[in-house]
């Protein structure tokens, strides 16, 4: 069976599940065994006439102060600020679910986050949240892995002891960071240190090359890597990378521990956004696809894929980057955005669950560039499932995660004789909501990712891509979201005030 959710926007029959843990393996395996009830997801059309639109107190008429488009996290964040501060809002999403790229949902019975899923009490801004509605954090048990493979960029695959393995990796993984107390003496401040900026061209692979690191070594790093890169290594900012490492409080540990031993209890991403947005006065419209924007001095009216017009005196934009193109802007946005558009986010990543006969017990690999598969984990293994395994793809263009021979015979090369029997992939590259998996900005694109941050006019911009902090995290999501509904009630406060 195969499914791609990003593709047809369907995942139906997932009549189990397998929990996941974040991006790349860090330094253990770490494992979530997780019950769930069976249940099916249906990702409706999403360029159908709106058939889940919501309205909130019966309000929906506008005009309004302000229009919130995308209801990911940062979108539901500033939804939720703006409205506690009296501001008549609506969220104008396009998917007819919240989340954005965030998404729980169920494989052979198990709950699974097929999106952003990691979070951690280092990410100030998402673990607030968390508090403010109680929510508790799920851990994901580390697990002594029985076998690690690294597979060269060659293809040879190395059965390497998993206590080597660990060692190996923490010690080129502390090589490629070890200047980033000096760099990100601030994190949240990330150009606190000029250098940062002087030194953006440097890609991870420049970086990588410098370093005296073994073979294997080279591997495992450059696999990890090109998960958060979403792309080679040679095109990836490191500064990038290591500000985020600085932000775990420039310890390693700390680190991995933050982007894969901590998911969210008591229904997962899902319900966080939910109890978010529940707790917002905002009217919501689902399924709806802004289209045009149209802005002027006075106001912004948007005009949706189905007919809709709705106008605002100021509108939020936390749309992926990648999905600027398809929204037209009259006027165009600045130059500055223009060329970060196209130039300074990539992200060619995708997550697949699969399920095999055979019980191989817990495993990691890493699969070094251009082998498509870069981490494989096992997320549960016993006699009666055989073993399910997660799949991160940093490059999702290297396999068609739609065609399960084609995945199995990547698989075999790591695991002989593996018999795939279900698949449960997500694309989120082919999603045309998301066009892209996490953010991740080209080597000499970091230092202008605030060119995407800033206001235009009476449009106003956020996103997790335009966070000083967790920028390809949930943090950031939420991080801009606060920040927005700051910048937005400034002008809404300055013309209330002269117009008396
Ligand atoms: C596979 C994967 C794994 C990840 N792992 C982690 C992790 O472990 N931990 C972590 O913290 N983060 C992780 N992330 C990153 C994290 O999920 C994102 O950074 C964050 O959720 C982005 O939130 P956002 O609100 O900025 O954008 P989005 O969530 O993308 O929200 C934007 C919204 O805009 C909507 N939209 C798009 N176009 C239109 C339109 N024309 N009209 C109306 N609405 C529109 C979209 O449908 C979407 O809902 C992961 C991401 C992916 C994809």
């Amino acid at each position: 069976m195969t499914r791609d959710a990003g593709e047809d926007n369907m995942i139906t029959d997932m009549d189990s599940e397998m929990p996941l843990t974040g991006r790349g393996l860090g330094r253990r395996a770490l494992i979530r065994f997780g019950a769930a009830a069976a249940g099916t997801i249906a990702l409706a059309s999403c360029a159908k006439e709106n058939p889940n639109r919501e309205a909130r107190d019966g309000k929906d008429k506008g005009p309004y102060d302000v229009a919130v488009v995308g209801a990911g996290y940062a979108g539901i964040t500033a939804a939720r600020e703006l409205a506690a501060k009296g501001w008549r809002v609506v969220v104008v999403e396009a998917r007819p679910r919240i989340g954005g790229r965030t998404f729980t949902s169920n494989f052979l019975g198990r709950q699974i986050e097929l999106g952003g899923s990691s979070v951690h009490w280092v990410q100030p801004h998402v673990f607030s949240e968390m508090q403010r509605y109680g929510f508790t954090l799920e851990e994901v048990p580390l697990i002594n892995l029985d076998k690690a493979y690294v597979m060269t960029a060659d293809g040879k695959v190395h059965d390497v002891p998993p206590a080597r393995f660990d060692e190996g990796y923490s010690d080129a993984f502390d090589k490629f960071c070890e200047d980033a107390k000096t760099l990100f003496p601030q994190p949240f401040s990330p150009f606190a240190n000029s250098q940062v900026a002087k030194l953006d061209e440097i890609s991870a692979a420049a970086r990588m090359a410098k370093l005296d690191i073994d073979p294997i070594q080279r591997a495992s790093l450059n696999a990890e890597l090109v998960l958060y890169a979403g792309s080679s290594t040679n095109t990836f900012s490191y500064m990038s990378y290591v500000k985020m490492f600085a932000l775990a409080g420039w310890d390693p540990y700390t680190f991995t521990d933050s982007e894969k031993h901590w998911h969210i209890a008591n229904g997962g991403t899902a319900a966080l956004a939910k109890a978010i947005l529940d707790d917002s006065k905002a009217d919501v419209r689902l399924g709806t696809v802004v289209k045009q924007v149209e802005s002027d001095a006075k106001g912004v009216t948007l005009r949706t894929a189905d007919g809709q017009t709705i106008d605002a005196k100021a509108v939020l934009f936390t749309v992926p980057t990648q999905v600027y193109p398809d929204i037209e802007f009259k006027p165009g946005l600045s130059a500055e955005k223009q060329a970060f558009i196209k130039n300074g986010d990539q992200c060619d990543g995708a997550t697949m669950y699969m399920r095999i006969k055979q019980n191989i017990g817990n495993t990691f690999a890493f699969c070094d560039d251009p082998n498509p598969l870069s981490a494989i984990q096992t997320e549960e293994a016993n006699d009666e499932v055989g073993t399910i395994l997660k799949a991160t793809l940093g490059r999702q263009s290297l396999l068609d995660i739609n065609d399960q021979d084609a995945v199995n015979a990547e698989l075999r090369k790591i695991h002989p004789g593996a018999e795939i029997t279900d698949i449960a992939p997500y694309n989120w590259v082919k999603d045309p909501f998301s066009k892209q998996a996490w953010p991740a900005y080209r080597a000499g694109w970091f230092k202008k990712y605030k060119d995407m941050a800033k206001p235009e006019g009476r449009l106003f911009f956020a996103g997790s891509g335009t966070a000083d902090g967790w920028h390809a995290y949930i943090d950031g999501a939420v991080e801009s979201g606060i920040r927005a509904c700051r910048e937005m009630t400034h002008l809404l406060e300055k013309e209330k005030t002269s117009n008396g």
